[in-house]
């Protein structure tokens, strides 16, 4: 499978926060194939475990325990209330602008599709998640009801396509699942190495890194690495917000709100990328936290850094990045983590 058969088939799985069953089920069957020993902990994070493949027989330390994270859920709506003629009101799991997505084709876990709209003379301005609403082609709520119940979830049903030049890859769920598809790729990718491997696809990140919480306690590492995306500079308008564009290579986190990467894991990623002769960007992001977060405030801290992927149009339904952006990401994570 290409890295574009693997974003498409992995933003196509459904799995919102709170529910990344379906999600999980893919990338799960994708690492057993590959050779890694996978469980499922209380809050639904996959951790994959790769035991260490050679030893330094003259060592007197215990492998080094990494936790490579992504996240596996995406943004949601969820269903609050079904109107006498069947129409869905609904509130939003994780960050979504309204004005982003009126008009969009939804879908929910059973197939069920409909579009979002809003009420009929809504000015842009007034735009809100109280004015929008889930039509699903049906005239009464009996009828709605025999598809979607209260706190049922919908996710983005936008397709996923490359561009016309081969570079970029459009889709609704570009965060995360560039990155799922990124850490799969390394994980086929790896060297032997002393290390102790612990890839995570965590849960509930896009409502306050919650599954990153126990994920980091339960693995319980030495060092993390963090795969997300980050907000590109190279679009009209966005020229003061980020430090980092498509097209220019994966970026090297050096901070989120959540975490200040440790200066050892960036040097040691920095490094790593220059032994590769991989071109490298820097990522500062001033708004938005990561699984960073909560990870490396675990235990007694765990030094923690990552890397991200540069993104157009971050939580709408057209994320767009850089096919040779995630390559080569995975080649960095793939080398990094062997030689930690
Ligand atoms: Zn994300």
């Amino acid at each position: 499978m290409n890295t574009v058969e693997l974003v498409k088939l992995l933003s196509k799985a459904y799995g919102p926060s709170g529910w990344e069953g379906q999600v999980r089920d893919v990338i799960k069957k994708m690492a057993e194939d590959r050779g890694f020993e996978c469980r499922v902990d209380t809050l639904g994070n996959l951790i994959c475990h790769r035991a260490p493949t050679s030893a330094d027989n003259m060592a007197e330390a215990a492998p080094q325990k990494l936790l490579m994270a992504a996240h596996m859920d995406s943004l949601g709506l969820m269903v609050t209330r079904i109107t006498g003629d069947g129409y869905l009101k609904f509130g939003k799991l994780g960050g979504i602008a309204p004005m982003d997505i009126v008009g969009l084709p939804v879908r929910f876990a059973n197939g069920t599709v409909g579009t979002i709209h809003a009420n009929s003379g809504t000015e842009a301005k007034d735009l809100s998640f109280d004015r929008l609403y889930i039509d699903l082609g049906v005239s009464k709520k009996e009828e709605a009801e025999k598809y979607v119940k209260v706190g049922d979830v919908a996710v983005y049903d936008s397709p996923c396509y490359v561009s016309a030049n081969g570079k970029y890859i459009t889709g609704p769920y570009m965060d995360d699942r560039a990155c799922c598809a990124m850490m799969l790729l390394a994980m086929e990718q790896l060297e032997e190495s002393e290390n102790d491997l612990y890839f995570v696809f965590t849960v509930q990140e896009e409502v306050g890194t919650r599954g990153a919480q126990t994920a980091g306690y339960g693995v319980d590492p030495d060092m993390a690495f963090i795969f997300d995306v980050t907000d590109s500079n190279d679009v009209p308008g966005g020229e003061a917000d980020a430090t980092c564009c498509t097209g220019k290579g994966p970026a090297v986190m050096i901070m989120d709100s959540s975490v200040i990467c440790h200066p050892a894991v960036v040097a040691h990623i920095e490094e790593t990328a220059k032994a590769l002769k991989l071109k490298v960007q820097r990522d500062v992001c001033l708004v938005g936290g990561t699984d960073g977060g909560p990870i490396h405030k675990g235990r007694g801290g765990v030094p923690t850094g990552g890397v991200s992927l540069p993104l157009r149009y971050m939580h709408t339904p057209q994320e767009t990045a850089c096919i040779k952006d995630i390559e080569e990401g995975a080649k960095l994570i793939a080398a990094a983590v062997c030689r930690a």
